[in-house]
């Protein structure tokens, strides 16, 4: 049996940059059983499917001549508990600041300080959101995902995921998997992560899994852009990790430009402070910029396609480089 595809889907209040957007077609993904038949239907008609949660971190294309797959799955429950912890499980479709907020309100910690994340569940794993200290990996326990190349679905460990600075296995293989669901394992004995400026204060005043992640929304509401008020993906750029020799002449210049060794050897580099200094905050291009009050936000100041969004973030990445010879990444993905 065939599907009810949607036709001629405007996307333009479906992605936060509110990038001008439209798709052939689209589907709301309720139930899991629909995958099969989606990826069946599309194959019939020679269409391209693409994923699509809360649109927090995508470059949209104005016009995708496929189906846009928005999933929608619902669901969030305490599956398990053992000595050590409580293992939650969430359908992809959840809001991820709702699980947050869900799971504090249960008395459980451990995702506080990844509050106020926008996007889905299910889109979590796909870049190991991070934040204030703490990304998903800290917390994961599995997660079901519909491969496309099997028509099956298949459990990934934390391992499986291949979790790293905004990055897994689903980054490098976007069009195989859907993931379905996401368990974390959050445990049962708390122990603050307070080791980022703006939460280290809390610890002597006996932080609570609440009050830190009401901590965390009042330092990211303070410092980010509201994107339904500025459209914009959250970080533009991932901090770039480089080689001593790379940061060199950087830290050379400014001993006290922020900095973070890593285990392999290398240093982590502030994306937002090397735009910064590069003079391009508050920039403008046509109808995008950086924001004025962080340096790594684009901003759409109205009416934007993808190609605005990929022509400023080009030249970021010229005048960084010869500013600095340091290379940036995007974060979002151009879809
Ligand atoms: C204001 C703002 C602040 C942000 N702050 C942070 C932050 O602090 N830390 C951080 O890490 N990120 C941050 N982000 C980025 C973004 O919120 C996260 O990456 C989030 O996980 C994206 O979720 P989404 O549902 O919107 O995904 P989308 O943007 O819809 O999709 C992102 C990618 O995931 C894929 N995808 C989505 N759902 C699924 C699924 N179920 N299965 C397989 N693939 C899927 C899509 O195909 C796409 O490639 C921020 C974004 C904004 C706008």
């Amino acid at each position: 049996m065939s599907l009810a595809l949607l036709s001629d889907l405007d996307l333009s209040a479906r992605n936060t940059l509110a990038l001008k957007a439209r798709s052939r077609f689209g589907i709301s993904i309720t139930e899991a059983t629909m995958l099969p038949r989606l990826f069946e239907t599309a194959a019939a008609r020679g269409l391209p499917v693409r994923i699509l949660g809360g649109g927090s971190n995508v470059v949209l294309a104005p016009q995708f001549d496929g189906i846009t797959a928005l999933v929608a799955l619902k669901g969030k429950q305490v599956v398990a508990s053992d000595g050590d912890a409580s293992i939650v499980e969430a359908a992809a479709g959840e809001i991820w600041h709702d699980l947050v907020r869900w799971t504090v309100e249960q008395g459980l910690g451990g995702l506080e300080n990844l509050a106020l994340i926008p996007g889905t569940v299910g889109a979590a794993p796909v870049q190991n959101i991070g934040a204030y200290g703490a990304e998903l990996a800290d917390t994961f326990d599995s997660l079901v995902a519909y491969d496309r190349q099997t028509g099956g679905q298949r459990t990934f460990s934390g391992t499986e995921c291949a979790f790293a600075y905004r990055d897994s296995v689903f980054k490098h293989e976007p069009d195989r998997y859907v993931v379905l669901s996401v368990r974390l394992r959050l445990p049962k004995v708390w122990v603050p992560n307070l080791n980022f400026a703006g939460l280290s204060e809390l610890a002597e005043a006996r932080p609570t899994p609440e009050t830190v992640m009401n901590r965390v929304i009042a330092l990211r509401t303070s410092k980010l852009p509201d994107w339904r008020v500025d459209p914009n993906a959250g970080s533009f750029f991932q901090n770039p990790i480089v080689t001593l020799d790379n940061a060199a002449p950087v830290l050379a210049e400014f001993p006290a430009a922020p900095n973070f060794p890593q285990p392999d050897g290398r240093t982590k580099l502030s994306a937002g402070w090397l735009i910064e200094k590069s003079g391009l905050k508050g920039f403008r291009q046509g109808p995008v910029g950086i924001s004025e009050r962080h340096a790594l936000v684009v901003v759409n100041h109205g009416g934007a396609v993808q190609a605005d969004v990929a022509s400023l973030a080009a030249h970021v990445k010229t005048t960084v480089h010869s500013r600095f010879g340091v290379r940036l990444h995007e974060e979002p993905i151009f879809l």
